[in-house]
Parts: C-alpha cells; sequence; structure tokens
C-alpha cells in the first residue's frame, strides 16, 4: 500500500479534492482533524498537554479549554513549538495505526495543511499539491467563512509559498477552476494504481 500526503495552502481546495479521491474508494486521513480529535483521546498526549500547560487546561470531565491554549501559544512562539512537538508526534503514531488497518487498499491519503512544514511528508511515499490563485483563494474562504480578506491574507501569508511546496511536491492538482478538477483527479487516481502495482 502506498501512502501519499495532500497539502495545499488555506482555501486551495485540498479537501474538496480529498472528498473527490474519496468518491473513489480512497480512504483519506484528515490530520487537522484528527489533531483535534487526538487532544481528546489520546492519553499519552493528554498527559503531556497538560504536565506543559497545567491541569485546568482541561475540565473535568476532558474537555480541552482550546481557547485558554490558543491565548497561550499565540501570544509564545516557544510553547507554540512545544505544543506541536506534543501534537505532531500523536497524529504521526496515529496515522501508522491508521494506515496499518487498512493495508489491503493500493494506496490512502494523508491530507495535511503543513505536510512539509511539519516534516510529515516524510512518512510519504509521494505527495500532491493542490495549487490555486492567490485572489481566487481569499475569495473562497471569505465566502466559506465570513472573515475578512486581511485575515486570510494575513493567514495565507504565514503559510509556506506555493513556489517552495511546489518543489517539494511530486504531483499537482491546479484547483484554478479553469482547468476541470475531476478529471485530473482520474488521471491521478491511474498513476497512482499503477504505481501501488509496481511495490
Ligand atoms: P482550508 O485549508 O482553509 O481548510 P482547503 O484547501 O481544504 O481549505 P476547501 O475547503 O476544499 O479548501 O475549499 C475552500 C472553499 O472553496 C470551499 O467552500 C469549497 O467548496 C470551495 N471550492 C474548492 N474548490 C472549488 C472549485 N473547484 N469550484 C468551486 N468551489 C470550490
Amino acid at each position: 500500500m502506498l501512502k501519499l500526503g495532500i497539502t495545499g495552502g488555506i482555501g486551495s481546495g485540498k479537501t474538496t479534492v480529498c472528498q473527490f479521491f474519496e468518491i473513489l474508494g480512497v480512504p483519506v486521513y484528515y490530520s487537522d482533524q484528527r489533531a483535534k480529535d487526538l487532544m481528546h483521546s489520546d492519553e499519552v498526549l493528554m498527559a503531556q498537554i497538560r504536565q506543559a500547560f497545567g491541569r485546568d487546561i482541561y475540565s473535568e470531565d476532558g474537555i480541552l479549554n482550546r481557547k485558554a491554549l490558543a491565548a497561550v501559544v499565540f501570544a509564545d512562539p516557544g510553547k507554540l513549538a512545544a505544543l506541536n512537538g506534543m501534537v505532531h508526534p500523536a497524529v504521526f503514531r496515529d496515522f501508522d495505526r491508521w494506515a496499518a488497518a487498512r493495508k489491503e487498499v493500493p494506496y490512502v491519503l494523508k491530507e495535511a495543511a503543513i505536510l512539509f512544514e511539519s516534516g510529515s511528508y516524510r512518512d510519504c511515499d509521494y505527495t500532491i499539491l493542490v495549487k490555486a490563485p492567490r485572489e481566487l483563494r481569499i475569495r473562497r474562504v471569505v465566502g466559506r467563512d465570513g472573515i475578512t480578506e486581511e485575515e486570510v491574507v494575513r493567514r495565507m501569508d504565514a503559510q509556506m509559498s506555493d513556489e517552495d511546496k511546489e518543489a517539494r511536491a511530486d504531483f499537482v492538482v491546479l484547483n484554478d477552476e479553469a482547468q476541470l478538477l475531476i478529471p485530473q483527479v482520474l488521471l491521478l487516481h491511474e498513476r497512482l494504481l499503477q504505481e501501488s502495482r509496481k511495490r
């Protein structure tokens, strides 16, 4: 079984592309969502977070105070790095377990916004970048999340550039609403099925 990492900047459409792969029967691991879930289910991770951020960061019934945690890590880059240093290994462990339970499929996808930044790509056989023009990405996120254009630009500029991601990616899907998306996904799917047969 091949492990593929799929990434893209904010509003590029990586989740949309993953949904098409899911329709084709490809299992998709959504790293950001799983990371959030693991903060409530992974005992090792929860113990590390309690130790680093204080017992009160979780309520009596184990609910994480996300607002308090966000306030601490946004104010202190060292604390953010510490949190990432706990969450990323937990996601690696969880992805490995998840993938091991799906050995019979030709390939799986790991969707991650920070695939290259987190080092997560090292665990993948190939990587896919979903790309879209900046203006279109801004319009999509403003429409989807109802946040200001300035806020989208701020988040966009905090991410690794598309140029840097493209230099590292094995495959690119162009989601610019001019090139048809589904044929690109089908072509890539065929290619990945072929690759998986070579293994
Ligand atoms: P984020 O990193 O912010 O989670 P993302 O890369 O996962 O974003 P999506 O959530 O897939 O992006 O797409 C952003 C928005 O743009 C969504 O509302 C989605 O429905 C829309 N969108 C994505 N691709 C297209 C497309 N080809 N045509 C029309 N709308 C699209």
